[in-house]
């Protein structure tokens, strides 16, 4: 129980514990800082936070996850530390005047981290949240994604989007959420329990702070200055044809945002209707995207999201920033247990996620 090791641990019992998911991103993969669509959905799995105000400036930190208790203080800046993210989180909301001083914090998670399930969005929307709620502040479940994306994107430094914050902060189960990243409008779409969305860990692991991430985002940003256009995802082709002469590389980075955001849009329409085999078909056509275009797959990855087809998904694909990570695959449901154990037979360092 959190509560009791919170006690244990802080000699006192916490003021507020809260759940806050991850999620697994069903297709528009980099289309969220470039003006594009997102179909991302909650999962079961999350983050467990139990928090107690403190009267002077120390921020204790504590997760299941990590070794050993951290104790810090609200000047402190990011440090490359796993504790970086709880410890942004609560300089925020100081900021935001949702509180005033430190925190006694402990985490307790079944989230896998630097997966692709975002378990750094879990942890800065869910505290941002405790915050709010024990505020009793009016600031939305929008605001709260926009100030989570801050913290990653000032305090940590990851230049990441804003489709994870989103989902997690206007988490609906059992449904997926068609997020227009350009305005934030979003529609939660129900998933049809006869379909999983069956996620497998690689076994391959990334951080999403290390350089490649970047590296895309740089890239997007070159193009968006060559095309004069913020949201690239939906730019014309003319334009597309321009870069090819320009940079190769940026030609099909562009390529990739431009038919992932087109992808998306289509794969919304396919839930509606309940299609899910051209809900597949446009999964596979996704992670081809990008391992061809985007060039943010490992081989055995490739390999991984071949053979779950193979073995009879509709479709699957890599999830998350890349490099390593999580596989999203739909399977019909009666079908999930054998064939999870097939595919794992084949892939001894992947692991069933949820
Ligand atoms: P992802 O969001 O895909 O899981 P990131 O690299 O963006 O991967 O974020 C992972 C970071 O979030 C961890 O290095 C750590 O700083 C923080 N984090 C995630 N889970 C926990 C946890 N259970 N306890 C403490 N910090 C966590
Ligand atoms: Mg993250």
């Amino acid at each position: 129980m959190i509560e009791s090791k919170f006690h244990t641990l802080y000699g006192r019992a916490p003021e507020i514990t809260a759940f806050t998911p991850g999620r697994v991103n069903l297709l528009g993969e980099h289309t969220d800082y470039n003006g594009g669509l997102a179909l991302p959905a909650t999962i079961g799995l999350g983050i467990k936070i139990a928090i107690s105000n403190r009267i002077d400036s120390s921020i204790n930190i504590s997760s299941s996850t990590f070794e050993g208790m951290v104790a810090l203080k609200l000047d402190t800046t990011a440090s490359q530390h796993w504790s970086d993210y709880a410890l942004g989180a609560a300089i925020k909301a100081n900021e935001l005047a949702l509180t005033s001083g430190g925190a006694d914090i402990l985490i307790e998670s079944n989230l896998p981290h630097g997966a692709g399930l975002s378990s750094s969005a879990a942890l800065t929307v869910g505290l941002l949240k405790i915050f709010r709620d024990k505020a009793a502040s009016d600031i939305t479940d929008t605001q709260i994604a926009q100030y989570a994306k801050q913290i990653e994107n000032e305090f940590i430094g990851v230049p990441c989007g804003i489709m994870d914050q989103m989902v997690i902060a206007n988490a609906l189960s059992g449904h997926a959420m068609k997020l227009d990243t350009d305005n934030l409008e979003f529609e939660h779409i129900p998933l049809n329990p006869e379909f999983r969305m069956v996620v497998i860990h690689s076994g391959f692991y990334r951080q999403l702070s290390d350089g490649r991430y970047k590296i895309r985002k740089k890239e997007c940003d070159e193009i968006k200055e060559i095309v004069n256009q913020n949201d690239i995802c939906r730019m014309p082709l003319e334009k597309l044809e321009k870069l090819k002469l320009v940079d190769p590389t940026l030609f099909l980075r562009a390529r990739h945002c431009i038919t992932e955001h087109e992808r998306t849009q289509q794969a919304a329409k396919a839930l509606k209707d309940d299609n899910f085999v051209e809900f597949g078909q446009l999964m596979n056509e996704s992670h081809q995207s990008m391992k061809n275009d985007f060039e943010i797959t490992l081989l055995e990855i490739d390999n991984l999201v071949a053979d779950a087809i193979k073995l009879g998904a509709l479709g699957a694909r890599q999830t998350g920033g890349g490099f390593g990570g999580c596989i999203v695959a739909c399977v019909e449901a009666d079908q999930v247990e054998t064939w999870t154990a097939a595919l794992l037979s084949n892939h001894p360092k992947a692991y069933y996620v949820c």
